[in-house]
């Protein structure tokens, strides 16, 4: 593509609300514009960037033995009533009606649609395993669509679905899955982990997602040192800990004036004990009502671990002023003690002894407090966030905690949807028995913003050979010279007579800004006809990543360069 003629506006600002790299490189490059909040176009830079993307992921799709298929993205609502998640889904399914007053989503996931198709067209045994799947626009309406590509609201997704006759299919079907997309981040030249995750809102019993190891990471892992355990903290369990010993020693409990004590650590400072000693107590709301969280002091709640205790669809925390207006009760003096409302406890606290507490009580706490005699969680287990102090919870070993991005989930759904929505099978002993179910979605856009996030600098991206838009970008330093010209012409047209995809700079412009759009752009080879043509007759090769130069003949060049690119595993 000749650069003169490609709609490729790069630009020196960076909009104000991008906050990550990507997001800030995505524009400045001129790969995408947005439209309005999480909605985005892709210029072609960008289009060509999110095809290589596309194009890995349905090779290795069709090599696992899955069919390609496209579904519609708008879906009737009656298929969700049926599956039961019209009610459950939430906010972040846009919802609307046709003219006839039906109604109808765009399509966030699509487990109901395929199970329909899967209900309609697969009757036996004998037409299965099958493995469906399609690359697709999604929408959701995120509550905070934010980082450009990162997290949009439409966004483009491959999604899978996978239909077997018994659970040791299913597990061979996940298991095929697990491979591919091994195969399918490790050809697109990412660091990344596969790690124990929670199965969310479509549920299901067993899932792991696909994390692209990142600082930006909105998830955080927890990866063992000496075994293969790895984890999302949102799943990582902890064990209970070990019996308090007899409590014939307990003290009573003695209400005390903290005037200003509003932190952990200035109540544990104040009463010279740690912060273990200290019940933090939270205000969530959960499903529209407020749920109290408590941990020791020196904890963190897991909201997704809280989400499953309760049994509740959406929890979120509570700031000051919210507590007040919902709970009229003092935030920096909260204890489990006559709160008036539904208590969930880590399993960590029911182990305490003579604990501090908020006193429910401005400006006063409470020493002495001893759970299960002094009050009576309605909800106990697992509710905190493991730490990197804590202990492996398969080997027992010491853990590392590491940001990533989530690119790809897979998850064993079993009889879920099949049971709901009715979709049978006839089997070998001709009864009828509801499909076993696996599903399995790659963020193929969110994969391209995943990248920039590992592979940049100070300059712009370094696009890892197997996504970059193109692999070459051939600089002519000097396009009002005819021997210039005819020189890069033919470079140009070499390198894509070798199946290479080419970008040719033929710009009237000053060779600075060449090289900076050049880096700025990431395109992994650099090949420039200036200076060393000038004096020797020679071109520059540069590599974006290490930045090493090498000065080449121009009858070698082209087959050194597609050597280089053809270097990556395919
Ligand atoms: P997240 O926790 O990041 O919201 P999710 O668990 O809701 O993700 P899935 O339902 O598993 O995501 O969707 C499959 C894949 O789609 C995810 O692994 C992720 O890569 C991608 N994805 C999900 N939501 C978005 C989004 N808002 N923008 C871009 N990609 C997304
Ligand atoms: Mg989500």
């Amino acid at each position: 593509m000749r650069y003169s003629q490609l709609l490729l506006p790069t630009t020196k600002e960076t909009p104000a609300e991008a906050e990550v790299v990507s997001h800030q490189l995505l524009v400045r490059g001129g790969f995408i514009r947005k439209l309005t909040s999480g909605m985005y176009t892709y210029l072609p830079l960008g289009f060509l960037a999110l095809q290589k993307v596309v194009g890995i992921v349905r090779e290795e799709m069709n090599r696992a033995g899955a069919q390609e298929i496209l579904m519609p993205m708008v879906q009737p609502g009656d298929l969700w009533q049926e599956s039961g998640r019209w009610k459950k889904y939430g906010p972040e399914l846009l919802r609307f009606q046709d003219r006839h007053d039906r109604d109808y989503c765009l399509g966030p996931t699509h487990e109901e649609v395929v199970t329909d198709i899967a209900r309609r067209e697969l009757q036996s045994y004998r037409q299965l395993p099958i493995n469906l799947y399609q690359i697709q626009t999604k929408f959701r309406d995120e509550i905070r669509p934010r980082f450009g590509l990162m997290r949009g609201r439409e966004f483009m997704m491959k999604d899978a679905y996978s239909f077997d006759v018994d659970d040791a299919g299913a597990n061979r079907s996940y298991e095929i899955m697990r491979q591919a997309y091994t195969r399918i981040f490790a050809r697109c030249g990412l660091e990344f982990r596969a790690v124990e995750a929670d199965s969310g809102t479509i549920g299901g019993s067993y899932s792991h997602e696909f994390m692209v190891l990142a600082e930006t990471g909105e998830d955080t892992l927890v990866i063992c040192d000496t075994c293969p355990y790895a984890a999302n903290v949102e799943k990582a369990a902890i064990a209970p800990p070990d019996e308090t010993g007899a409590d014939s020693m307990r003290s009573e409990v003695r209400k005390v004036a903290t005037p200003g004590l509003k932190q952990v650590d200035k109540v544990a400072e104040f009463f010279k004990i740690s912060q273990s000693g200290v019940i933090k107590t939270m205000i969530y709301l959960a499903d529209g009502e407020p749920v109290a969280a408590l941990v020791r002091g020196d904890r963190e709640v897991q909201p997704v671990k809280m989400k499953n205790l309760l049994g509740a669809n959406e929890v979120e925390v509570l700031d000051e002023e919210q507590v007040w207006q919902r709970t009229r009760l003092p935030v920096g003096y909260l204890g489990p003690m006559g709160l008036g409302i539904k208590v969930v406890a880590d399993q960590e606290v029911m182990r305490m002894v003579d604990a501090v507490a908020g006193a429910n009580e401005k400006g006063f706490h409470c020493t002495g407090v001893n759970p299960g005699r002094d009050f009576q969680p309605d909800v106990a287990g697992d509710l905190r966030q493991i730490a990197a102090d804590d202990r492996c919870p398969v080997c027992g070993g010491g853990l590392r905690l590491k940001e990533g991005i989530e690119v790809g989930h897979i998850f064993k759904l079993g009889t879920n949807y099949s049971e709901a929505m009715h979709a049978t099978f006839q089997g070998s002993d001709g009864q009828q028995n509801p499909f076993i179910m696996g599903c399995y979605g790659i963020g193929v856009s969110r994969v391209v913003a995943a990248a920039i996030e590992q592979n940049h600098d100070a300059k712009g991206i370094i696009f890892p050979v197997p996504l970059a838009p193109f692999q070459v970008i051939v600089l002519n330093l000097n396009p009002k010279d005819e021997t210039f010209c005819r020189v890069a012409d033919g470079l140009y047209n070499d390198l894509r007579a070798h199946g290479l995809d080419v970008l040719y700079d033929d710009r009237d412009e000053r060779p600075g800004s060449k090289f900076n759009d050049a880096d700025l752009l990431g395109i992994p080879y650099r090949l420039t006809v200036g200076k060393t043509y000038e004096k020797e007759g020679k071109v520059e090769l540069r590599s974006r990543r290490t930045g090493a130069t090498e000065v080449w003949a121009l009858d070698e060049a082209v087959a050194h360069i597609a050597g280089l690119v053809r270097q990556v595993p395919a």
